[in-house]
């Protein structure tokens, strides 16, 4: 086992050591990055070859939070689960003598028009400029925050050829929209994540269209054994890479995300360097970090946090990322069972709402995002599409000559721009979204 580990450390450092090779900074010369990655190696029991899946797996099997979650959702179902931490958080505001969300806003926003954002209580959009489309729920990893509840269980969600080329229209016929961004579970290892990618490149380079296409990328797929060549795709296709680090010490990302996690993270992040990514060699490819609390607490300021990030990984590993973006756990799914288990969840919600900040209104990510299922459904965003709270609009059929009603799917419009007059759905979980300095997928928003 030893030697299996040993080859594969072996590798990533011929890589460094190849790009090194270049490198005018003492700081990265391939002997120190020679020495951390070795020293990385003695200190771990894990293995980096192989697939990850069947240590998640184990691990699920035999954790108590994880059986107890599925019982209940055989019980009672993912719907009534919903309602039952829906209520759970009603209850703690209630206590705690809050409003509903609107309600709320509306009133702290009195001086601010949050441009044009809340009209008559309710919260719209700008024009959409980010496709977000969930493209599948499986996952190789189960973090004890995921939002989504995504595991190597979950294989039956995933995106249809069909719907993928709807959304690809929808890319086409929305001129606003520059990117497209693509996640999951892990959205490399669906089926559709590279014809999504190629044909979408492929369509912005013979339009002549600006278009960011954004993989959120959980890192650890990078080793998994089918994927060997992702980043060498990732790079032809030059897509961003945003990928989920939520420390730089091994314990903290281990405990959040199982354990070998953090190994993994730092290898794919070397191998994501030596391909160029995060490099200033290569401002095409670019690489940027997410950081979550591991714990029922917010953020740190994303400015003074990044500079921690850049130092501690660069003195460590030799590791270069461009920016890193703060996002903060909401409190729903997997987390809203933690906080309720733990009888945190008043707490969280108290603190959520007394970090409120009117200023995070504006920059909201429904207000320019427009989040698509993997069946098609179209949500305001993920964590609506995680609570089934989906696009309700007016769909006029000429047949019968009458409007109607009903949750809107990729089938049901033909541009972002059909969504314009919908307001959105908003719920108490979106103080999640404007404590503090804000968050969203695209990190802190004031
Ligand atoms: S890697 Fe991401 S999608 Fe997968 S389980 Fe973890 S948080 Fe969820
Ligand atoms: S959860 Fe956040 S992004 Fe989603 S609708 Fe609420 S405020 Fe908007």
């Amino acid at each position: 086992m030893m030697l299996r580990k040993f080859s594969t450390a072996a590798a990533i450092l011929a890589y460094r050591i190849n790009v090194d090779a270049f490198s005018t900074s003492p700081s990265r010369s391939a002997l120190a990055l020679a020495r951390r990655w070795l020293s990385l190696q003695s200190t771990t029991d894990n293995n980096l070859e192989g697939s990850l899946v069947s240590q998640t797996l184990e691990k699920m099997e035999s954790d108590e939070e994880f059986q107890e979650i599925s019982r209940r959702i055989q019980r009672i179902g993912a719907d009534g689960m919903t309602r039952e931490e829906r209520f759970k958080r009603r209850r703690a505001l209630t206590e705690l003598g809050v409003p509903n969300f609107m309600q709320f806003v509306t009133e702290k926003n009195v001086d601010d028009t949050a441009d044009g954002a809340i009209q008559n209580m309710q919260l719209y959009r700008s024009q959409p400029t980010i496709l977000q489309l969930n493209i599948g729920l499986y996952c190789n990893q189960a973090c004890s925050h995921c939002h989504v509840e995504s595991s190597p269980l979950r294989k039956k969600e995933t995106m249809s050829s069909e719907i993928a080329a709807l959304c690809l229209k929808l890319l086409h016929n929305s001129p606003d929209v520059d990117t497209l961004d693509l996640t999951g579970g892990a959205p490399e290892l669906n089926e559709q994540f590279r014809f999504l990618v190629s044909l979408a490149r492929q369509w912005s380079i013979e339009n002549k269209r600006q278009l960011t296409i954004i993989d959120r990328c959980n890192l650890t797929v990078l080793l998994e054994p089918d994927q060997t060549d992702l980043v060498d795709f990732l790079k032809e296709h030059q897509v961003k890479v945003v990928a989920s680090l939520p420390c730089y010490g091994k314990d903290n990302v281990d405990a959040q995300r199982g354990r070998g996690v953090f190994d993994r993270s730092i290898a794919a992040l070397l191998k994501l360097n030596a391909a160029g990514y995060g490099t200033p060699e290569h401002p095409e490819l670019e690489l940027d970090l997410v950081y979550n609390p591991s714990g029922p607490f917010l953020p740190p300021s994303q400015e003074t946090l990044s500079l921690a990030y850049k130092r501690e990984l660069m003195k460590d590993f030799g590791i270069q990322f461009n920016n890193l973006l703060t996002i903060t756990n909401m409190p729903i799914k997997r987390f809203a069972d933690y906080l309720a288990k733990q009888g945190k969840m008043k707490d969280y919600m108290e603190l959520l709402v007394n970090n409120y900040n009117s200023q995070t209104v504006k920059g909201l990510m429904c207000r320019n995002t427009v989040s698509v299922g993997w069946d098609g459904a179209i949500y305001d965003c993920d964590f609506n599409q995680q609570l089934g709270m989906q696009i309700v609009g007016e769909i006029h059929s000429s047949e019968i000559m009458s409007t109607t009603k009903q949750k809107l799917s990729v089938f049901d419009i033909q541009s972002l721009t059909d969504l314009q007059k919908h307001s959105i759905r908003t719920d108490n979980h979106c103080f999640g979204c404007t404590a503090g300095s804000g968050s969203s997928c695209q990190g802190a928003t004031a």
